[in-house]
């Protein structure tokens, strides 16, 4: 396959195929409700505050919290301010904290009397303001995605406009779309009060997510559906819905491939945000680019951007705005550094870039490289039979068909940090008492059904550290790692077997052999126990009845 088509030839394919394929979306997504009344708090200076207050003339009431000294002493402007929104109250108290969203913000300010007080109990005997409207030098609130109904203008007069112009229509009923979901049933985050996996928590830029109970929680009020906790997620647990990772996924495919075979190229496949991104995507771009907006740019993530080079694409670009928050920009530079370190570990180019708008305009150069670089033969991949790892799935299988593609290494190689890798057992101290075996969320660690024995398969394991807190011995450890080699990372290894230990009285087997030795030499040496050592090499039931038998030969020998 070469470059052998014109723009316009290639543009009309692209057309064509795109016109043609759609992701495949719920036309009917869950949604939330937001509830308004009209009740907006404006923060700031007290002459701003009172002059916005004034152009807000229709709303179910306004007050204002004056936190800045005012911005002019001039006569004129002063006039102005005392004439305007007459019987709006303002209140000096300090800010303490704002918690909420439209239509259910809480605003705390220190009380008069001391403490702590609700600023819209007291002012407007309500339980919450439905908008806040910030006029301060610095936001209230600092996040990079704010909640819906806080409205951040600072001193910006167009900012001030369009707010003002905004906020009589934020009153009634809103509906919102959930964007995550959340699967607690595969979560590694909490297995029996003990703590693993944190990797969604950290890169939420509107602190939507939380651990909540030792369960992940997502508000989604607060959700601007960013993906980074989806975006990061190995296990799947935490998972987008607009469209969904499987979605994503079969339109990559569809896409890709019809591509492919209408122009006879390799395209290229450029990610966007639906808001800031589409605008940058013109007639301009090149035949040879499929722009896929989604919600955030951040909703693709590693499997996707593997499987649709695997799918046949040679490279993969992620269009960041100035408007993408700096918190998501970073969670993708690591994990595209990652993706392309896996790619360069396999002989394969740098087929995935973060790119802004400069280098947007000037993609020619870049494109021109990549068509000299080896053509993908698209894969044949299997649907996975276990829904529950499917992020894992996909992305091993891309992983695989990228590398039979290029070097084919057989090798593993150690990455810190990554959700990919082995764990280590001391075999000699390991009990067998299968407490890994009950924590582990992917079911990487299993038993050996009847026979006392660990089991351990690579791939499923997200390194996520439950097994390691829940061993008793303290002999298991991660070793975070990518490992090229299919077979040994798909096999069901062995970690440690051993024969059952045989009751000494009626032979049943009852224990592993670890255990009771273990067990002997913990309490054999302690007095209460060391007579009858023999007996913990019993059964349940024969240690009760060489009790009994014991009492019965000698009644006395229990007082003593
Ligand atoms: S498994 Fe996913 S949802 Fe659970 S804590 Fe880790 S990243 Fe969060
Ligand atoms: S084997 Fe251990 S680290 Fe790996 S997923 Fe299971 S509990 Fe987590």
């Amino acid at each position: 396959m070469s470059m052998r088509q014109s723009q316009p030839e290639l543009k009309q394919a692209r057309q064509q195929v795109m016109a043609s394929t759609q992701i495949l979306q719920n036309l009917i997504p869950p949604t939330v409700s937001y509830t308004t009344q009209g009740h907006v708090l404006i923060i700031g200076p007290e002459d701003l505050a009172r002059l916005a207050a004034d152009s807000l003339p229709t709303m179910a009431s306004r007050v204002i919290l004056a936190n800045e000294t005012i911005t002019s002493q001039d006569e004129a402007h002063l006039e102005k301010v005392i004439n305007a929104a007459e019987g709006v109250e303002s209140f000096y108290n300090k800010l303490k904290g704002i918690k909420g969203f439209l239509g259910q913000f809480q605003v705390n300010v220190d009380a008069d009397e001391g403490g702590v007080a609700e600023l819209s109990k007291v002012a407007i005997r309500q339980a919450h303001f439905d908008i806040i409207l910030d006029l301060s030098t610095s936001p209230c609130i600092n996040l990079e995605m704010l909640p819906v109904g806080y409205l951040y203008v600072g001193q910006d007069e167009a900012k001030l406009a369009d707010a003002i112009a905004q906020i009589p229509d934020l009153v009634g009923e809103f509906d919102k779309p959930r964007y995550v979901k959340v699967n607690a049933e595969v979560c590694a985050h909490n297995r029996n009060g003990l703590n693993g996996c944190n990797r969604c928590l950290n890169f939420c830029p509107a602190d939507a997510i939380s651990s909540i109970e030792q369960k992940i929680e997502i508000d989604p009020y607060l959700c601007h559906g960013a993906g980074s906790c989806t975006n990061l997620c190995p296990t799947g647990a935490i998972s987008y819905d607009l469209p969904t990772p499987a979605s994503l996924h079969s339109y990559l495919e569809k896409l890709i491939s019809r591509y492919r075979k209408e122009a006879q190229v390799a395209p290229v496949i450029l990610f966007h945000d639906n808001m800031n991104g589409s605008e940058l995507i013109t007639e301009q771009l090149s035949g040879d680019v499929l722009p896929i907006a989604l919600e955030e740019i951040t909703v693709a993530s590693i499997d996707h951007w593997l499987a649709a080079l695997a799918h046949g694409a040679r490279e993969v670009l992620i269009l960041n705005t100035d408007s993408s928050a700096p918190t998501l920009v970073q969670m993708l530079q690591g994990e595209l550094s990652l993706a392309n370190r896996i790619l360069d570990e396999m002989g394969q180019p740098q087929r995935l870039r973060l790119i802004n708008e400069t280098d947007l305009a000037n993609l020619a150069e870049p494109l021109a490289i990549s068509t000299t670089w080896p053509v993908i033969v698209p894969m044949v991949h299997t649907a996975t039979p276990n829904v529950t790892n499917a992020k894992r799935d996909m992305l091993y299988q891309a992983i695989d068909h990228l590398n039979s593609q290029a070097a084919s290494i057989q090798t593993q190689v150690a990455i810190a940090n990554v959700p990919y890798g082995q764990v280590k057992v001391d075999v000699d101290k390991c009990t067998l008492c299968m407490s890994c075996v009950s924590t582990c969320p992917t079911q990487a660690l299993k038993d050996g059904g009847d026979k006392p024995a660990l089991h351990f398969v690579e791939q499923d394991c997200v390194q996520c550290g439950l097994c390691e807190s829940a061993c008793p011995e303290k002999v298991i450890s991660l070793v975070a790692q990518v490992n090229f080699d299919k077979e040994s990372r798909q096999a069901l290894t062995t970690l440690k077997e051993e024969a059952p230990f045989e009751c000494i009285r009626c032979g049943s087997e009852f224990a592993t052999q670890s255990m009771v030795h273990k067990m002997v030499e913990m309490v054999g040496a302690h007095s209460a126990f060391s007579a009858n050592v023999e007996r913990l090499k019993m059964c349940g039931d024969c240690r009760v009845k060489d009790m009994f038998e014991d009492i019965l030969q000698d009644p006395e020998k229990q007082l003593r």
